[in-house]
């Protein structure tokens, strides 16, 4: 016979059980919001690039990603999309002309995912193995109707909010008298310094960024060198971001672009596209370890755009085990990009979509719905 007190004690102890149940029901069915976005760009990089590295060298991090997209790269007048048109398209969810940077076609400005995220609190970095004022990495941090404006990109990048800037490009940012190439008297610098930015130009002085919640980190005047000669730069460089952008509590927004597989693309050089790849994959390593530790961090893979027509025929035996690499152009094409994504909300990149549906879902997983 059950006394009134065991019926009283079950009756607490189902309780208790079924509200841990539902509060884990209410856990699961909510779409977890990652405090951390990091976004990398293969400029140039669609599937060939991807099987040529993976047939020479193995399986990639990128391919290894749980969450798999493909997504469409035109711009709103060519089919066949620039870099210029390709960021603002992945960093703001709007098409645009070829070499538009920021705005619309008639001009118009539109907010980045960069600045959205200065807006929440966030701190924002950009990292990229070109120059900063290239045109993917300012397509997130400034509004310009050209991407050929180098030193006025420069300027228009003093008052743009973005806390670091990584990689290389004081030769825009410098007067001639100062080892620059501006030709007026402008020293972009140290108009930043005195927001209170930090400058560093030299690799081994990358520990002072710790503490400095804005920084300019400038390794070479035009752009960094080729991979392999730059060595680990951009592992260096993406491991400093994030154990300084993670200091902010209300979380950050990194972009991180490979910018030279472009080049190579352009050149024809399959090698020294390989390389590249090789280089952006161990990034996107480095990011990868620091997601899977924070469990809070957003990791999303594209590109902008494929170059160089490439494809994968069979060769004689004695080339690459029987591949060889044959380009179309010395130009970029109209292929569909991948996108790769792991962590929290990593599952709405799945599928077929647009390119500018990449910045569509990235506001929104931050709580905003960008109009059509
Ligand atoms: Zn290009």
């Amino acid at each position: 016979m059950f006394s009134l007190n065991k019926i009283l004690l079950y009756l607490l102890f189902f309780t208790v059980i079924s509200s841990v149940y539902s509060c884990q029901d209410v856990k699961v069915e909510e779409d977890p919001m990652p405090k951390n976005i990091i976004l990398l760009i293969g400029d140039g990089m669609s599937y060939p690039q991807i099987s040529a590295t993976e047939y020479a060298h193995g399986e990639l991090n990128m391919t290894k990603m749980p969450v798999h997209g493909i997504i469409t790269t035109y711009a709103s007048d060519r089919k066949v999309t620039d870099s210029a048109s390709s960021a603002t398209a992945l960093a703001a969810g709007h098409k645009t002309n070829n070499g538009m940077l920021g705005v619309l076609p008639d001009g118009t400005p539109v907010q980045s995912i960069a600045h959205y995220a200065s807006e929440l609190g966030k701190s924002t970095g950009l990292l990229a193995s070109s120059r900063i004022t290239h045109a993917t990495p300012a397509g997130f941090a400034i509004h310009h109707e050209s991407r050929n404006d180098y030193y006025i990109i420069a300027e228009k990048y003093v008052n743009s909010g973005i806390d670091l800037l990584l990689g290389a490009g004081w030769n825009d940012f410098l007067p001639e008298s100062e080892g620059g190439t501006r030709s007026d008297d402008r020293n972009l610098i140290s108009e930043m310094e005195t927001q209170g930015y930090l400058y560093i130009d030299d690799e081994n002085n990358l520990g002072q960024l710790s503490g400095h919640d804005k920084a300019i980190v400038f390794l070479e005047g035009q752009d960094l060198n080729p991979f392999p000669e730059r060595g680990d730069q951009m592992g260096r460089l993406t491991v400093a971001a994030l154990d300084q952008l993670s200091q902010n509590a209300e979380g950050f927004f990194l972009m991180i672009e490979g910018s030279q597989i472009d080049w190579a693309g352009h050149a024809n050089e399959a090698e020294w596209m390989k390389q590249e790849m090789l280089d952006f994959d161990a990034v996107l390593g480095h990011v990868l370890e620091f997601a899977e530790k924070d469990g809070n961090t957003l990791v999303v893979v594209t590109a902008d755009h494929e170059t160089g027509g490439l494809t994968l025929p069979s060769g004689i035996d004695d080339e690459s085990d029987g591949v060889r690499y044959e380009y179309s152009t010395g130009g970029h094409t109209a292929l569909h990009v991948p996108v790769f994504g792991f962590g929290p909300s990593s599952e709405r990149f799945e599928g077929s979509y647009d390119n500018t549906d990449v910045a569509k879902k990235l506001f929104s997983i931050w709580g905003r719905n960008l109009e059509d």
